[in-house]
């Protein structure tokens, strides 16, 4: 679209975008609508969730600052509705209800080519490489569309992304007659708690610091949850196992306590997928938790496409999953500023903005 002519009513939409290198997004009433190229679907955008990353944008924090481009639209978490679609697409049509998945590649490289696109050398992603879905209206490539089952609410689809991150953690490390250890219950921890019961493990604790989060933990049917605080929280894990320790764990925290915690919990041979991320290098005592340990260890990226999107739909179609306590506050586009807070204070965990 040119820029040097005024443009009208209908050619602009609504958009939260990173306005400056500094804290906060600021609100456009009248942002150009993206055009569609070829191959791409422009998506009403209905509803939106607000994640830990976009904490981090609006925060501006070491990671951000350097990894950002400032004056992009913000989010990655939506469902919404096509509008329009390019002149080559085949698939999909305006008016089909659909998310995305927001990781964007080219298919080329080996990794796309031999099923493992989720770690695609060349990934940009939406709302952090390119311009997202904090807005009316959000493009992304046919290819990354995702048609949302009739029976599923908008409410649940804005959450495909973490509940993705979740349900590919779990699927990874294999839960079913497993004792789980959860470290960390934040959004995806929570998230992973009701996924790996749905997924039939046979018994799962949960650690954090945050005494509310351990007990919705329970809540959702953690066994134990145990605020990592405490001394001998890692004993009574190892009684309740037999001595042996827990066969998985699922360490969503990135917390550097947390990484020697829960290796110290998983019993020799057992598996860790490690999903949250060290702000920096641990000080992880190697030999000790993972040599002679003789674990296996899964770094978990994104969700596996579009594997990861097929078992999500499964377990949330067959109503195993309990995400009403986790999803909490819901608020329009327009008190962004209130949303952020209620996310960032921690009053709230998943919060959606509607559109
Ligand atoms: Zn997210």
């Amino acid at each position: 679209m040119a820029t040097d002519t005024k443009p009208s009513p209908d050619s602009v939409m609504r958009s939260l975008y990173k306005h400056h290198a500094g804290e906060g997004l600021k609100f456009d009433a009248a942002r150009p609508k993206p055009v569609a190229g070829p191959r791409d679907v422009i998506i009403r955008v209905k509803k939106v969730g607000i994640c830990g990353t976009d904490r981090h944008i609006w925060q501006w924090d070491e990671w951000a600052a350097g990894r950002i481009p400032v004056g992009i639209v913000t989010g990655h978490e939506f469902v919404g509705f096509i509008e329009e679609v390019g002149s080559a697409v085949t698939k999909y049509h305006p008016g089909q209800r659909v998310s995305a998945e927001g990781h964007i590649f080219s298919g080329t490289d080996y990794n796309s080519r031999t099923g493992n696109a989720h770690i695609a050398s060349d990934t940009s992603i939406i709302g952090i490489d390119r311009d997202g879905c904090f807005a009316d209206f959000v493009k992304v490539p046919e290819d990354n569309v995702w048609p949302v089952h009739a029976d599923i609410s908008d409410r649940l689809a804005a959450t495909f992304d973490p509940l993705g991150n979740a349900v590919h953690t779990v699927m990874s490390a294999g839960v079913s007659a497993q004792t789980v250890l959860i470290s960390g219950v934040g959004i995806i921890g929570l998230m992973a708690v009701t996924v790996a019961r749905a997924a039939g493990a046979s018994r799962i604790f949960c650690s954090d610091v945050n005494p509310p989060r351990l007990a919705l933990a329970k809540k959702l049917g953690a066994a134990e949850a145990y605020d990592a605080r405490d001394t001998g929280w890692l004993d009574d894990i190892r009684t309740q196992t037999g001595g042996e320790g827990v066969d998985v764990l699922l360490e969503m925290s990135g917390a550097d306590a947390a990484f020697s915690q829960g290796f110290r919990a998983l019993r020799n041979g057992g598996r860790a997928a490690l999903l949250g991320l060290p702000a920096k290098q641990l000080t992880f005592d190697f030999n000790e938790h993972i040599i002679f340990k003789g674990c296996t260890v899964l770094g978990i990226n994104g969700r596996r496409v579009w594997e990861t999107w097929y078992q999500m739909e499964k377990l949330l179609l067959s109503g195993r999953l309990d995400l009403d306590d986790i999803i909490t506050h819901e608020y329009p586009l327009e008190e962004f500023e209130t949303a952020f807070q209620t996310m960032i204070s921690g009053e709230g965990i998943k919060v959606l903005m509607n559109l």
